[in-house]
């Protein structure tokens, strides 16, 4: 992958925040009160504002560089794998994963282990 092309799917997701979500202070905020005392409440935050970021800048831009540099990483744990999937089951697009129906499954029965 070209380091342009990882340059501009970073600026597509940090401008994203700003743009799509969670574009306010107030959002920010009322998320972390809705998570505080949950564990793992603050990763469970940062993952949901930059899933949610990330599949609206997708919506908004085909041109953007974000799946190809999903798609160039390699997922380490089930967490980011389930990620990937999802994204590939709401978008359409590649992302690297293979045979989506049975890893996502698997990625599902393993977070509950
Ligand atoms: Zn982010």
């Amino acid at each position: 992958m070209k380091e342009d092309d990882s340059v501009e799917a970073l600026l597509d997701h940090e401008v994203g925040h700003f743009l799509f979500h969670p574009y306010c202070l107030e959002r920010v905020i009322r998320e972390g009160q809705a998570m505080k005392n949950k564990e793992n409440g603050e990763t469970a935050r940062q993952f949901y504002d930059d899933i949610n970021n990330n599949l609206r800048i997708i919506a908004s831009k085909n041109t953007t560089k974000i799946p190809e540099v999903y798609k160039a990483m390699k997922p380490e744990s089930n967490v980011e794998k389930a990620i990937l999937l999802f994204y590939q089951n709401q978008t359409g697009l590649d992302f690297g994963m293979e045979n989506p129906e049975d890893n996502l499954k698997i990625a599902a029965d393993k977070m509950q282990e």
